[in-house]
């Protein structure tokens, strides 16, 4: 039996936390084999980055990764000297002695594969072996240093324990495992005793930092069982759990195809509230007068304001179309007249046209933002226009015209050379022990801009050409909305998208698409700084009416502005002004009833 433990930065801070560890390692050690991946001591990795800024503001990422790479290397000889004090046999080994061989990508490679035979020979001997976490090797012919991209040695371990199909991999931190939120923000948060791949890959990669979005993606694509827990507790910690998946070769091991499958629904149908005011408390309204009569909203997405107006629109099964849009008829006349009269009235619209929802999956997309521009690109060249574009970090959706889905959905499957997914298998078929909440967990993202492009024109290949811009240049596109209202331009219907990014790539992309904006005749392109993203996650929202009213109920309650919304199956994000975040964080933790008495203490 062998078993991969994980120790973070923290829990090997300092000399003695590095004793207690092996102590703890020594205990596992005495009855199965045991393979440790260690992080850099404490800070160490921001010291060093330090260090490299005090020389140069922008360092090559090879010297980056030749210099990052050492601190994880102080720790395995220290973790082996300290077993080896114990009296248990141990041997430290760098990524490359491993064999853990990746892209030639400085600062953020993928793992390839990772041979096994010397790590193997070393257990044999019933020794633990000490491997260097967030490090590998390239396979051309220099072979350099490479790593894996900041938080990576949650990747390592679970590649490892792939690689040597462990029996299970331990991630021990800083906490006692997955929490229903940062605790650093929000005290009350509760440990979780389980969560699903699909879950946590959610909220992992909207910064909830305590794993890896990509060791996830490991784990529930080898069907890993994983495990997240405390480095000073015996607490059992979180279970991540998954279905059994399919097969798959240790070849590539990241390098997975980046899409899963695609999913088209096309029982939907659309409605758009147009022009309502811009004030705290309008979708609270409106979705819990849905939630009320029971109708199960499926994407939401609320756009940019013009003037003071908001758009919002969603979709629902066919058949609740004409209840729903009842509901939105009588919370008009509340809603008062707007200020800007030239702005237009507030009006609801339902979809005449039957409409579809094409949508593409999978982690394999995170980081890597020329999925989605791939994705419009390739319903450009079918010649299928995009009525609506939702997405989460692993989903992209669009909802385009019905008589365009088996276009859209075949040209797709061509492209990214995947099947259509049997969507029954999405979530709820993980082996789940426990009744799944509506609403697992909740993340605040606080690092972000948001950018508009107005006054596009409404046909296939916009949000292609905008995509495949910042693709180029590497930027990662988080939530990219395109609502419903039309403009007339001279005679030519437009559109507006608006979509969120990191905050440090917020200039950039504005000074791309502003001379594109020129180049190609679109209107005014909008930057906006300092906003943040608040989520809630659960596989149990599925089946469960009224989260998203809950949601912006709370939000309304705080006083706080929607300033975007989007939408997938199992989560939902809002916008909202950065100095907003934390207090959106709590008001949401405690509306769900996530708050428990234990107040969760970090240590530094
Ligand atoms: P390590 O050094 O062990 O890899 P990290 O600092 O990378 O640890 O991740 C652990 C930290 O993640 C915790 O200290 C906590 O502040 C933060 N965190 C953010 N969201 C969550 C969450 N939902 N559950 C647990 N921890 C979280
Ligand atoms: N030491 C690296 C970092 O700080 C990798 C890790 O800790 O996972 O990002
Ligand atoms: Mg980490």
């Amino acid at each position: 039996m062998l078993i991969v433990q994980k120790y973070g930065g923290t829990s090997v801070g300092s000399v003695e936390r590095i004793k207690a560890v092996a102590q703890h390692i020594a205990k596992t050690a005495s009855d199965r084999s045991v393979v440790v991946v260690v992080s850099a001591m404490g800070k160490t990795t921001d010291g060093l980055v330090k260090l490299a800024n005090e020389i140069s503001s922008n360092p090559s990422r090879r010297e980056m990764d030749m210099l990052l790479s050492t601190g994880e290397q102080v720790t395995i000889a220290l973790m082996s000297i300290a077993l080896q004090e114990l009296g248990v046999p141990a041997i430290s080994l760098t990524g490359a002695q491993v064999g853990i061989v990746t892209e030639a990508e400085h600062s953020r490679a993928r793992i390839l594969q990772i041979k096994t035979q010397r790590i193997e020979e070393h257990l044999q001997l019933g020794e633990v072996v000490v491997v260097a976490g967030f490090q590998g090797i390239s396979q051309t012919r220099h072979q350099e240093i490479t790593t894996l991209g900041r938080g990576g040695s949650d990747t390592s371990a679970v590649a490892l324990a792939a690689a040597l199909q462990a029996e299970r991999c331990e991630i021990y931190t800083d906490v006692p495992g997955i929490l229903t939120t940062d605790p650093r923000i929000v005290p009350e948060a509760q440990l979780m005793s389980e969560i699903t791949c699909d879950e946590m890959l959610e909220l992992a990669s909207l910064g909830a930092k305590v794993l890896h979005p990509r060791a996830v993606e490991i784990a529930r694509n080898y069907g890993m069982p994983l495990v997240v827990l405390s480095s000073w507790s015996d607490a059992p910690g979180t279970r991540v759990v998954s279905a059994i998946p399919k097969r798959r070769a240790l070849q590539d091991l990241e390098l997975t195809k980046p899409v899963d499958a695609v999913e088209y629904d096309t029982n939907q149908a659309a409605i758009s509230m147009l022009h309502v005011p811009d004030r705290p408390g309008v979708a609270a309204k409106l979705f819990s007068g849905i939630a009320v009569q029971n109708i199960d909203v499926d994407l939401i997405i609320q756009s940019i304001h013009e003037g003071n107006t908001n758009d919002i629109a969603f979709t629902v099964g066919k058949d609740a179309l004409k209840q729903a849009a009842a509901v939105a008829d009588a919370i008009l006349p509340a809603l008062g007249k707007n200020s800007d009269p030239s702005l237009g009235e507030p009006e609801v619209k339902t979809e005449e046209r039957p409409i579809a929802k094409v949508s593409l999956v999978g982690a394999g997309m995170i980081g890597r933002p020329e999925v989605a521009a791939k994705m419009f690109e390739t319903l450009a060249a079918a010649g299928v226009n995009i009525v609506m574009i939702s997405t989460s970090e692993v989903k992209v959706s669009c909802v385009v015209d019905a008589e365009d889905c088996e276009k859209a959905v075949n040209s797709l499957c061509e492209a990214f050379d995947v099947d259509v997914a049997d969507t029954s298998s999405s979530c709820g078929s993980c082996e789940s022990e426990e009744i799944i909440p509506p609403v697992r967990a909740v993340a605040l993202d606080i690092k972000q801009a948001r950018l508009a492009v107005r006054k596009i024109s409404d046909r296939p290949g916009m949000a292609a050409k905008i995509f495949g811009l910042l693709a180029r240049e590497n930027i990662s596109v988080d939530m990219i909305i395109q609502s419903q209202r039309c403009y007339n331009v001279d005679g030519v219907l437009t559109r507006d998208i608006a979509f969120t990014v990191a905050e440090p790539d917020g200039e950039t992309a504005y000074q791309i698409l502003a001379n594109a904006a020129l180049e190609f005749g679109w209107g005014e392109v909008v930057l906006e700084s300092g906003i943040a993203k608040v989520s809630v996650v659960g596989c149990g929202m599925i089946a469960h009416p009224g989260v998203a009213a809950q949601m912006f109920e709370a939000l309304a309650a705080s006083q706080i502005n929607i300033l975007m919304i989007a939408t997938s199956e199992i989560k939902i994000s809002c916008v909202v002004e950065e100095e907003d975040g934390v207090k959106a964080l709590q008001a949401i933790h405690k509306a769900f009833g996530l708050s428990g008495n234990e107040v969760v203490k970090v240590p530094a």
